[in-house]
């Protein structure tokens, strides 16, 4: 990749950000498209975000792809705000354009595709779906699946007035950790929404076993690509979705926001990820 006086610039902003497989996935279609262009990832520190957004504002950077802890921040950073980001009430996609600040949030999207390509067949509006945690992920998975025809989202967390505080505000039913195993029966999908993957307690935290057969059992945590709750919903012979398909899912209208065309189909972004991932 060259970089020019004309290269158009984007990013992935969190704090940490260091981690992030974006800018792999984005500079991959960057430069299968012949587009001048770089995606890079910015550290905004604590604090720093809303300052950032400002200095930004105007330029001839084209916009942020947003990860924790600021997905809150930039909705409030925005001048416009797409339905979907106001209804998860965060946003992931901050694009610049004519000294506004446009928020979107395409997790939601991301979901679905991941659904789509992993467990093909899998109908949103064909019964209960429990999203676990009650964060900025969570809120994007209720609004996303209830905007796909699921008829009952159960949002099930650790700290129940979170859980309760998301239900009120985007919708679907409230439950608490002891009542997990209400909440799994009969679902079609389980999502994990929570930042507890990583940890390795998350899967025998909840029962997975009170699931039906051919429930999909989905991760939104990608580091390790099977989380010990796909682990465990594996052994229950269940099928799985990883939060890798769900990044990627979420990168492709990001990218097209930002760069103004979608990214090339005949990238393999999974196996450059999973390569960056066992690096
Ligand atoms: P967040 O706002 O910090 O929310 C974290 C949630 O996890 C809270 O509900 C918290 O419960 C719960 N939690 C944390 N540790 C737990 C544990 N040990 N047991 C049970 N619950 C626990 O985070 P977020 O932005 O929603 O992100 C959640 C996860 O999704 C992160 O791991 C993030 O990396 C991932 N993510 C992935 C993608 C993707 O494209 N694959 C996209 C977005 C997010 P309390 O309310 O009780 O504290």
């Amino acid at each position: 990749m060259t970089i020019t006086g004309k290269t158009k610039v984007a990013a992935v902003v969190g704090h940490p950000v260091a981690h992030s497989l974006s800018p792999v996935l984005h500079n991959a279609w960057l430069e299968a498209a012949g587009i001048d262009g770089a995606y890079v990832a910015l550290d905004a520190g604590e604090g720093g975000f809303r300052r950032l957004v400002e200095g930004m504002r105007g330029t001839s950077f084209l916009g942020f792809n947003v990860t924790l802890p600021f997905k809150e921040d930039a909705l409030a950073a925005a001048d416009e705000v797409h339905p979907r980001a106001a209804r998860a009430q965060a946003a992931n996609l901050l694009v610049f354009r004519k000294g506004k600040v446009l928020a979107d949030n395409t997790d939601g999207l991301g979901l679905l595709a991941a659904f789509a390509a992993q467990a093909p067949g899998f109908d949103p509006a064909a019964g209960p779906v429990v999203v676990l945690g009650a964060g900025g992920a969570a809120r994007g998975a209720v609004a996303a699946f209830q905007d796909a025809g699921c008829p009952h989202v159960r949002v099930v967390n650790r700290t129940f007035a979170r859980a309760q505080a998301l239900t009120t505000d985007v919708g679907g039913e409230a439950y608490g950790m002891a009542d997990a195993e209400p909440a799994f029966r009969g679902a079609i999908a389980v999502i994990n929404a929570t930042s507890g993957g990583l940890s390795g307690d998350i899967a025998t935290d909840f029962p997975l076993e009170s699931t039906p057969d051919g429930c999909v059992v989905m991760d939104m945590v990608y580091k390790p690509l099977i989380t010990t709750f796909l682990a465990q919903a594996k052994r229950l012979g269940r099928p799985t979705v990883d939060g890798l398909a769900m990044l990627i899912g979420q990168a492709v209208p990001s990218f097209e926001a930002l760069f103004g065309q979608p990214p090339p189909k005949d990238v393999d972004v999974r196996a450059l990820a999973l390569k960056a991932l066992a690096g």
